[in-house]
């Protein structure tokens, strides 16, 4: 069986990674259109860097949780493709093999001139570090306003699902949140979330009000009944 799983802020939260929704639209006491935009890359590069060079120490830091692992504990027994929105590494960290980042890497960066100019990277990413092409390095994030290059790839991956489930995420975030409707119509899907995104509520859509370790160990026993 193919799960497709979509995670949100939400899954790494109880690794001590916060989202930014709860926090009345603020990441970390930013302004989201300040640290994740092009025009705020543009006000101000030096403080969007050294922004980015605190989450990738923050992710460092942090370990995958409960939910991260079951689900990687999971392909020994079905096909589970995890498509996310986090920049994080939990889910690479966890075990999981088959993973499509949307909205980018914290461990990548890349040039400004060219975007598949890209590098590893572990340390900071400091004001005058350059690309072989000269361009200034920037986080390899999707900020918004950008195209999400890995979204056909996305769609593709969605299209052949047998069960959905979408873990922590306010479905608010487009295009991620479209996803959705490239299930194939009717398919299972559960809905993983202590608060219950505003979305229409279809009859195959099942919501687990729980947060993602508690929620994900209930969808893999009553569910899959693994
Ligand atoms: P969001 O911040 O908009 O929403 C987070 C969702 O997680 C909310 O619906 C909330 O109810 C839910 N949630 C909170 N605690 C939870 C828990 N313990 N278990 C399950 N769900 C929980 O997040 P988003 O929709 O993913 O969009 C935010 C964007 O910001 C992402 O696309 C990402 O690029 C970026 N971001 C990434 C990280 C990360 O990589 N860990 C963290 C913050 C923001």
């Amino acid at each position: 069986m193919h799960i497709t799983v979509l995670t949100g802020a939400g899954i790494s939260a109880e690794s001590g990674i916060p989202t930014f929704r709860g926090a009345g639209g603020l990441w970390e006491g930013f302004k989201v259109e300040d640290v994740a935009s092009p025009e705020g890359w543009l006000r101000d590069q030096k403080m969007v860097l050294q922004f980015y060079n605190a989450r990738r120490k923050a992710v460092k830091n942090a370990n995958p949780n409960k939910a991260h692992l079951d689900l990687a504990a999971l392909e020994q027994h079905h096909h589970v493709q995890i498509i996310t929105q986090n920049i994080d590494d939990l889910h690479e960290r966890a075990g999981s093999k088959n993973i499509v980042h949307l909205h980018g890497e914290i461990f990548k960066s890349r040039s400004v001139k060219n975007e598949s100019i890209i590098y590893d990277c572990e340390g900071d990413i400091n004001f005058g570090d350059i690309a072989t092409d000269g361009g200034q390095l920037r986080p390899h994030i999707v900020w918004f306003g950008e195209q999400v290059p890995n979204l056909e790839k996305a769609i593709t991956l969605t299209e052949r699902s047998d069960i959905l489930v979408i873990i922590g995420t306010s479905m608010l975030v487009y295009p991620a949140a479209s996803l959705l409707h490239y299930a194939p119509y009717d398919i299972p899907v559960y809905i993983i979330n202590p608060e219950i995104p505003e979305m229409n509520k279809k009859s195959n859509y099942h919501f687990i009000k729980k947060n993602a370790s508690e929620g994900v160990a209930e969808f893999i026993r009553d569910v899959l009944k693994l």
